[in-house]
This record gives structure tokens, sequence and C-alpha cells, in this order.
């Protein structure tokens, strides 16, 4: 493992991939998982290392290190999204793509997992050089990646358009493959529902955990750290079953009404300006301020490790939802479970994407479309099914949500392998 544990002020950080051999060991141990096994599914099937040669606008040259990390296909294709990021590093991008791989899993997808990724940033980049980035990556990666090979997907900072890019690429390579991404724009096989599917799914699950806790969701509060893509389209999703979104924050800052954001005035506000920051009629604080807020209800839905040493004792929901990959940092889980707040877990909450993004690979493969009810429908039942089967394992085994969602998705992927004979 190539980082040490980060050291900052004073509290250790984890990266995605020692947080996920955390999260892989502990459920491991408990399902008493034979050594052989267990190093097997403990490292990446392959790791790929390109760098990009890319000309900016002004006519210069630079030279950016893209990854494609794929940990495991015992039971399908590899699966996982890309990311744009100044901070992407290999590290992250293992661990991310072995949480595809227990997420695929404990949805019962015929995939396995996999995490791209791109080392820039795109708030310094033009519409044309990112499409041009995008070229390029997706040729480095045009033999590794195909509709039954990896499927890619969207995640921070890559939408429908970087999708439409790389099938494009894509398709000038192996002939016309819309199945080679999902998270497409509707006229090239996409689904509507895609961009919103993350924060629906999520939402699917706040509202199945205030019913079982007695709780209405129209007597229920919510602050939700992140405002893109999964982040705002849950605080709709909330917002439409009556839930006060009270807080919501991005890199800006954050923005806090007790009584109640009006979503749809903050989401105006960030299109018009780049962030929720100075939205009128409403607190304008430092970001960090939010974890702070009493609520019923604490969704961080942007990036790893923002629950950690440093603020978890800050802490006032009654439970956490993980609706971004990674967002507790593991060593800081045990002490939010001893303060009597459950951390449900991300492999579960922000499942919903690659839901719906296999349901768009299915109907591109079939090249058959459902109506939108029906993947409405079948999101929704997949979501509640894995929560049930999440929250009974946790019940059985006395064990936190987490280790429990990990024993169902590792028992799955064990079996399937022994079953094809993998060694
Ligand atoms: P995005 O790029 O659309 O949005 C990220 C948001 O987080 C932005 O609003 C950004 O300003 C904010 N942010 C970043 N750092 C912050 C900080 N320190 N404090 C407050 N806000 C901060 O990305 P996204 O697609 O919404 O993904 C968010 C998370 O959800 C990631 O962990 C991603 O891996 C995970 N996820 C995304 C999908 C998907 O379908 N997009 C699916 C599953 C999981």
């Amino acid at each position: 493992m190539a980082d040490e544990v980060k050291k900052t002020r004073g509290y250790r950080l984890l990266n995605c991939e020692q947080s996920s051999r955390v999260h892989f060991d502990k459920a491991a141990n408990r399902l008493g998982l034979d050594e052989q096994m267990r190093n097997w599914l403990r490292i990446p099937l392959r790791e790929i290392r390109v760098h990009l040669p890319v000309v900016r606008d002004d006519g210069n040259l630079c030279v950016l290190e893209g990854y494609r990390v794929q940990h495991n296909n015992a039971r399908g294709p590899f699966k996982g999204g890309i990311r744009y990021h100044s901070e992407v590093s290999m590290e992250d991008i293992r661990g991310l793509a072995a949480w595809m791989t227990w997420k695929t899993a404990l949805l019962d997808l015929p995939y396995g997992g996999a995490k791209g990724g791109v080392t820039c940033d795109p708030k310094q980049l033009s519409l044309a050089e990112l499409e041009r980035i995008t070229r390029k990556y997706t040729q480095a990666i045009g033999f590794d990646i195909g509709p039954h090979q990896d499927i890619p997907a969207p995640d921070v900072n890559t939408d429908e358009n970087v999708m439409a890019w790389i099938m494009d690429e894509y398709s000038k390579i192996h002939g016309y493959s819309p199945a080679v991404v999902t998270g497409k724009p509707v006229d090239l096989g996409g689904l509507a529902i895609r961009k919103e599917a993350t924060g629906l799914g999520a939402s699917f699950i706040v509202e199945k955990w205030a019913k079982d806790n007695g709780m209405k969701m129209n007597e229920t509060t919510a602050v939700i750290q992140g405002f893109g893509n999964v982040g705002h389209n849950l605080a709709f999703c909330l917002q439409d079953m009556g839930c006060r979104v009270i807080a919501v924050s991005d890199t800006g800052a954050g923005v806090v009404n007790r009584d109640g954001l009006d979503i749809d005035a903050v989401f105006e506000h960030k299109e018009k300006t780049g962030s929720v920051a100075g939205c009128p009629g409403v607190e304008t604080v430092d970001r960090e301020n939010i974890f702070g807020l009493e609520c019923d209800f604490l969704i961080p839905s942007a990036l790893q490790n923002a629950i950690h040493g440093g603020n978890y004792r800050n802490v006032r929901a009654k439970v956490i939802f993980e609706a971004a990959n990674g967002p507790t940092c593991p060593v800081i889980e045990p002490r939010l479970i001893r303060k009597g707040i459950p951390v449900v877990p991300d492999i579960l909450v922000n499942s919903g994407g690659v839901v719906v993004s296999y349901f768009e690979w299915v109907q591109n493969l079939q090249q058959f479309n459902w109506d939108e009810d029906k993947v409405y429908n079948e999101l929704k039942k997949k979501m509640i099914d894995a929560y049930d089967a999440v929250f009974g394992k946790a019940e059985e085994e006395k064990c936190s949500l987490r280790t429990a969602a990990y024993m169902i998705a590792i028992a799955k992927v064990a079996a399937t392998a022994r079953t094809r004979g993998i060694y």
C-alpha cells in the first residue's frame, strides 16, 4: 500500500483503499472466510494507469494521469463510475472499485466492481478541454472496457456529456455500442431518471428507516453535505416526502434555515452563481458548521472522510445515511455507534445509481425500452429488499449495519467464485 495513514490536524484519515480494507477484514473475520479467498478478494484483478497528453485551449500541452481499476468480475462485467478531481489517486480508485464489487453484490446485480478517474480540476477546464481529456482517456482504456467487459458511469464531476463522449469514442473503435456506458443522455439510450437515481434511491432508504423507527416524514429534519448530483436530487426527494431539509452545503459554504430550506430556490441560486453560498433569505455559514446542527438525518453526499476525528463529537443527528462513498472515517464509526448514532452504509444508501444503470444497460442490450413507472417501481423494490436484508442480518449477527452489508456481499461473491472455479 503506497500511502501511510494520513494525519491531518491531529486526527487520522484513511484513503479509500485503506477504509475499504478495514470494512472488508471485519466482515471477512465474522464470515470466517478462508485465507486464500480472502487474499484474492482483498486486491484488484487489474489496475490500469495511463498518461494522457491533452492540448489546452491556449495551445500548451499538459499530461494528465488517468486510472481504471477493475476489482472483481466473478459475478459479471466490471461496473463503476469515473471521477474527475484534482485529488484523485490510485489508492482512492482502488478502494472505490472494491466498494463497487460489494455494492453490486449486495443489490444482486450481475456485475463486478471497478472505478476510474483522471487527476484534473474540472473547474479550471473549458468544455472543449473536458471533451479532449475524455476522448484521450477513452482511447487509452478503449480495449479494457466494453458492454460485456467493463461499463463506466458518472461519478464526481462527470455527467451525461462525459458519458456521451466515451460512448462516441468507444464506438469509433468498436462500432455503435450504447451499452458501453450508463448515465448517458436520453437520446443515446440513457434513462431520464438516471440523473436523480442515486438521490432517489437514498430517499427510499431514509423513508423506510423513518417508518421503521416510528417517525412521520413530515415531522423530520435533514442536513445534507454536498449539493451536486446526489445531494441536490436527494434534497428534492426528501422535500417532496415532507421532510424539512434545514441545511445543505457545497465547497463554497453551507446554508441553513431551521424552518426548512426552499430547495428549488437554493438550486436555482447554485445554478446561477455556482454555489449555494449567499442564497437570499437564508443564513450562510462555514461549510463545516452544518455537521453540528441538531437534526434527524445527517446525510454526507460529497466525498470520502467527511466525518472524522475532528468533527464527529459535534454530530447531533439521530442517524447518518452515507449517500457519498466512504464519508465516515472507519476509525470513527464505532464511536458514533457508541454515541447511539447508527451509520447506514454507503454500499446500501447510494446504490440507486448503479441499480438504474443496470436497468439502462439491460434496455440497451435488449433494444427494448421500459416505461418510467416500471423503472421507478423496480428501483424502489431493489432498495427496500436490500434494506431488509442488511437490517435483518445486523439483527441476526448483532453487528453494525456496515458489517452486515459486507457479510452479505462478500459471501455472494465468494460463493460465485467457488462455483465458477476461480482457482
Ligand atoms: P458531484 O460532483 O455532482 O457533487 C459533489 C458535491 O459535493 C458538489 O456540490 C461539491 O461542491 C460538494 N463538495 C465537495 N467537497 C465538499 C466539502 N468538503 N464540503 C461540502 N461540499 C463539498 O458528485 P456526485 O455525483 O453528487 O457524487 C457525490 C458522492 O456520491 C461521491 O462520493 C460519489 O462517489 C457518490 N456517488 C455518486 C453516484 C452518482 O450517481 N453520481 C452514485 C453513487 C455514489
